[in-house]
C-alpha cells in the first residue's frame, strides 16, 4: 500500500514496463523528448485513475465513458484520486481575472457587502459580471470600442481617390455613392483641405436629406456622416456586416479604456462603497502584496473569518511568486507559466489527503530563484500526505525528487523503457541521457563575440518598465535574464517591436493553418508525396488528400466523431469506419513502397528520413532532428503540438535567414538537458549567418553560453523592471547583486 504499482505498461511506445511509485513522496519522470514520460504518467497512471473516478459516475455517463477506452495496462494497483494540474491557460474570455479565477474576488466582495459604507446590496452585486453591478457603458468590459479616424481616413486623398480606407467607402462602393452624390463635396479635392464644416459633415452629421443633392440621389435616401453610418450599420454586433467584415473592422477600431468607470467595470454606486477610502475597483488594483497589507490592516470582531479566509488566499498567491500580479489582470493576458501557479495556489487552499497530484513541467518560464519557492510548495503538498509525480527537465527540480524514474534511451520506438529507477545520486553513474549529463562538467562562454554595432531601446516605461534604455549588440547571441514578472517580455516582446517593427518574434503561439494540418502540410511537402503515391499507382493525387477526394465519408476526413454527454463536455473519440486516420478505407489499398498513405503518416521524421532517403525534401527532416524534434509522425496534427515544439518548428523556417532580428522566449520549453546542446548548436548556427539573436531564458545552461547578457530585476511586478546588469557572462559571474548571478555560480559549482 506504499506505493503505486503499475504491471506491464504498454500504452504507445511503452514497452510492457512495470514500476512501482513511492506514496507520499515527490516522484520525477524524466528522459529526451518522445521517450514516453507522458504516456506513463498521463495516459497511463493519470488517465486509469481519471476512468476508476469515472466508473462512481451515473450509469449514462459511464456507458458514454466507457468507449474512451482503457490505458493499455495489465493492471495498476493503489491508485489515488487525481489532481492534474497543466499548463493549459486559463480561461480566454475577457471577464475573467486573476481575482474571479482564484475565488480571491468573492472573498472580497463579501468583505465589501458588510464592511464597506455606504451600504449598496448584497455581495452579488459587486460583480462586474452581474447586471447590478456592471459599469452600463462597457457591461463590465472596462473597455470600449472607437472608431480610429486615423485609420479609417487617408486625409492625403480626395474622396475620388479613395480617401475612406473601408470598403463599401471605397470609389464605386453603394456607401461611397452617397457622400459623393450628396452635394456636399468638391470630390475632388483632398480632406486635408477640407474646411471644419466639411470635416464635420463628412464625419458626424446626424441623419437627414441633403439640400442639393446629384440627380442620381434617391428621393428617400437620407445623408449621415461616416462615424455614426459605421457605428449603426457595421458596428452594432447584430449586423451581418459585423461578421463579414471582421478583419476590416479590426484595422479601423481602437479600444480605448471605458471613460465612465474608467476601466474598473463597475458602476458608480458600487464604486461609492468603500472602506479606509479604498473601493472594491481600487482593491484589484493593488498588487497582491500591497493588498495583502491592506487587509491585515483591517479589523472586525464580527468579520474575523472572513478577513482571515481572505488572508489566507493571498498570502498563498504570495508564496507562489504571485504577488506581482493584480486581481483585475484577465487571465487571458497571463502566461502559461503564471495559470499554472495559480492552479496551484487552488490546490494549496484544500486540506484533502491521499490525492495523487500530476505535474506537468512547472519549471515553464521560472527563473531558478522562483523555481525554489515553487519545490517548496510541492514539498508541502507531499507531506501534507499527498503523492506527487512530476514530469520535468529542469536539473535543479530533478535534483530535488525522492525518487526518479528515467525514460530511454531513445524516443519513439526507440523509447519507452526505463532506464533508471532510484534516488539521485545514482542517477549520475546510469547509463541514459540524463545520467550522462549530470555526470559532465558546465562550462561558459569565455570567448564571446564582440559586436560592432547595436540596437537601441529607448526609455521603455510600458508596464512595469522604469524608464529603462538598453543597447543590444547586433549579431551576436545575446540572453535576457530575469525573475518571472521582472519585465523581461515586455521589454523584449512589446517595446521592443514597437521601436523596430522588422524585429522577428518566434513565439509558442499556435502555428495557423486549419485543424487539419499537419507536420507534413507544414513542412510543404504534402503534395510532393501525393504526387508519389499517384505516380506509383496511376490514380489522382487528391486521393491521397483527406481533405479531398480520400475523405472518409463517416467523419468527413476528421478521423474523429464528438459524442455528446448531454451534462458534461463533448468528448471526442476515433471514428469507428477509418479507426481515426480520416482516409476512406479504399485509399488504403495502394501503397508506395510497400506502405500505404496512412502508414507513411504514422513514421516518425526519423524513420522517414530513411524511408524517403534520396529525396530532396528529406533535408527538412534533418532539421527537425538538430532540433530534438526527430520523434515527431509526419501526419501529427499541428493544434497537438505542445508550445516549445512549435515555437521550435517555427525557428526552422528562419534557418536560411540572415540579417534579421530574432527574438525567441523560452526556446527550451520542454527539451531534455541533451537536447537543449542541439537548440544551442541551431542558436550559433543562427548567428554565424549575422542575424541578432535574443533569447529571453532561464535556462543556465543556455545562459552560460551567451555572448551578452541583459538581466532585469531585481524583483517582480514594480520591484522589478530596472537593468540589474549587462555585459558578458563572465563578468556576470563577478556580479554581486543579481540573482541570475548567485544561481549561475551554483549551477556551475
Ligand atoms: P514524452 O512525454 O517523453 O515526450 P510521449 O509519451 O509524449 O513522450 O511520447 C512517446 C511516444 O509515443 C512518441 O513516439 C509519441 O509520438 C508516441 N505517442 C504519443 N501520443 C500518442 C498517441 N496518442 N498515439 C500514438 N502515439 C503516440
Ligand atoms: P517577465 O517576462 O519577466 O516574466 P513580464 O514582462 O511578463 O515579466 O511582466 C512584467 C510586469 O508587467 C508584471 O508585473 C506583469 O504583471 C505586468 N504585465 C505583463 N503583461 C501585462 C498586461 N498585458 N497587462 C498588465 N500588466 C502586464
Ligand atoms: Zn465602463
Ligand atoms: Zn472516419
Amino acid at each position: 500500500m506504499n506505493s503505486i504499482k503499475v504491471v506491464r505498461a504498454r500504452q504507445n511506445n511503452l514497452k510492457n514496463i512495470s514500476l512501482e511509485i513511492p506514496k507520499n513522496k515527490i516522484t520525477v519522470f524524466t528522459g529526451v523528448s518522445g521517450s514516453g514520460k507522458s504516456s506513463l504518467v498521463f495516459e497511463t497512471i493519470g488517465a486509469e485513475a481519471q476512468r476508476q473516478i469515472n466508473e462512481t459516475q451515473s450509469s449514462f455517463v459511464r456507458n458514454r465513458l466507457a468507449q474512451l477506452g482503457v490505458p493499455d495496462v495489465d493492471k495498476i494497483e493503489h491508485l489515488n484520486v487525481p489532481v492534474i494540474v497543466n499548463q493549459k491557460r486559463l480561461g480566454g474570455n475577457a471577464r475573467s481575472t486573476v481575482g474571479t479565477a482564484t475565488d480571491i474576488y468573492a472573498s472580497l466582495r463579501l468583505l465589501f457587502s458588510r464592511m464597506g459604507k455606504p451600504f449598496v446590496g448584497y455581495s452579488f452585486v459587486f460583480s462586474f459580471n452581474h447586471p447590478q453591478g456592471m459599469c452600463p457603458r462597457c457591461q463590465g468590459l472596462g473597455y470600449v470600442s472607437d472608431i480610429n479616424v486615423e485609420a479609417l481616413i487617408d486625409k492625403t486623398k480626395s474622396l475620388n481617390d479613395g480617401a475612406i480606407l473601408f470598403p463599401t467607402f471605397q470609389p464605386g462602393g453603394f456607401r461611397w455613392l452617397r457622400y459623393t452624390n450628396s452635394g456636399y463635396f468638391n470630390n475632388d479635392k483632398k480632406l486635408k483641405d477640407y474646411t471644419k464644416k466639411e470635416w464635420e459633415l463628412l464625419l458626424h452629421s446626424e441623419e437627414h436629406k441633403p439640400a442639393k443633392p446629384s440627380r442620381e440621389w434617391g428621393k428617400t435616401m437620407m445623408y449621415q456622416g461616416i462615424i455614426p453610418r459605421i457605428q449603426n450599420d457595421i458596428l452594432r454586433k447584430d449586423s451581418t456586416e459585423h461578421v463579414k467584415r471582421k478583419k476590416e473592422l479590426e484595422k479601423i477600431l481602437i479600444t480605448n479604456v471605458c471613460p465612465e468607470c474608467k476601466g474598473s467595470r463597475l458602476n458608480k454606486k458600487i464604486l461609492s462603497n468603500k472602506i479606509n477610502g479604498k473601493s472594491i475597483a481600487d482593491c484589484s488594483a493593488l498588487p497582491i502584496d500591497e493588498l495583502l497589507s491592506f487587509v491585515k490592516s483591517l479589523k472586525s470582531s464580527s468579520l474575523e473569518t472572513v478577513l482571515h479566509e481572505l488572508e489566507k488566499k493571498l498570502q498563498n498567491m504570495v508564496t507562489n511568486g504571485l504577488q506581482y500580479l493584480t486581481l483585475d489582470r484577465t487571465t487571458n493576458t497571463l502566461s502559461g507559466g503564471e495559470s499554472q501557479r495559480i492552479k496551484m495556489v487552488r490546490h494549496l487552499g484544500n486540506s484533502l489527503e491521499n490525492l495523487l497530484y500530476i505535474f506537468d513541467e512547472p519549471s515553464v518560464g521560472l527563473h531558478p530563484k522562483d523555481l525554489d519557492n515553487i519545490s517548496r510548495i510541492i514539498r508541502d503538498i507531499a507531506n501534507k500526505g499527498n503523492t506527487v509525480l512530476i514530469v520535468e527537465h529542469d536539473p535543479d527540480l530533478i535534483r530535488m525528487a525522492d525518487h526518479i524514474v528515467d525514460m530511454g534511451p531513445l524516443s519513439g520506438s526507440g523509447g519507452g523503457q526505463i532506464i533508471y529507477e532510484g534516488e539521485f545520486d545514482g542517477l549520475r553513474s546510469s547509463s541514459g541521457k540524463t545520467g550522462e549529463y549530470f555526470s559532465r562538467k558546465r562550462m561558459i562562454n569565455t570567448n564571446p563575440r564582440r559586436a560592432q554595432e547595436f540596437v537601441r531601446i529607448k526609455n521603455a516605461k510600458l508596464h512595469n518598465l522604469q524608464n529603462i534604455s538598453i543597447a543590444i549588440p547586433k549579431n551576436v547571441l545575446t540572453v535576457v535574464t530575469g525573475v518571472a514578472g521582472s519585465g523581461k517580455s515586455t521589454l523584449i516582446s512589446k517595446v521592443f517591436p514597437k521601436q523596430y517593427p522588422e524585429v522577428r518574434i518566434i513565439d509558442q503561439s499556435a502555428v495557423g493553418g486549419s485543424i487539419r494540418s499537419n507536420l507534413l502540410t507544414y513542412l510543404d511537402i504534402s503534395d510532393q508525396i501525393r504526387n508519389m503515391f499517384a505516380r506509383a499507382n496511376k490514380v489522382s493525387n487528391r486521393l491521397f488528400s483527406n481533405n479531398s477526394e480520400g475523405a472518409c465519408s463517416n467523419c468527413n476526413g476528421q478521423g474523429t466523431e464528438k459524442i455528446d454527454l448531454a451534462f458534461m463536455e463533448d468528448i471526442e473519440q476515433p471514428c469507428e469506419v477509418c479507426m481515426g486516420s480520416g482516409f476512406n478505407p479504399e485509399v488504403l489499398t495502394y501503397t508506395y513502397n510497400g506502405k500505404t498513405i496512412v502508414d507513411v503518416l504514422n513514421l516518425s521524421t526519423n524513420e522517414a528520413r530513411e524511408f524517403f532517403d534520396g529525396h530532396d525534401f528529406v533535408r527538412k527532416f534533418d532539421l527537425l532532428t538538430e532540433l530534438g524534434m526527430d520523434y515527431l509522425k509526419l501526419g501529427q496534427r499541428l493544434n497537438t503540438f505542445s508550445g516549445g515544439e512549435r515555437q521550435r518548428l517555427k525557428l526552422t523556417r528562419e534557418l536560411s535567414t540572415t540579417h534579421e532580428i530574432l527574438v525567441l522566449d523560452e526556446p527550451s520549453t520542454g527539451l531534455h538537458p541533451s537536447d537543449t546542446d542541439k537548440l544551442m548548436n541551431v542558436l550559433q548556427h543562427l548567428v554565424e549567418k549575422k542575424n541578432t539573436l535574443i533569447v529571453i531564458e532561464h535556462n543556465l545552461d543556455i545562459i552560460s553560453q551567451a555572448d551578452w547578457i541583459i538581466d532585469i530585476g531585481p524583483g517582480a511586478g514594480k520591484y522589478g523592471g530596472q537593468l540589474m546588469y549587462e555585459g558578458t557572462v563572465e563578468g556576470l559571474l563577478q556580479d554581486e547583486t543579481s540573482e541570475t548571478a548567485i544561481y549561475l555560480r551554483k549551477h556551475l559549482h
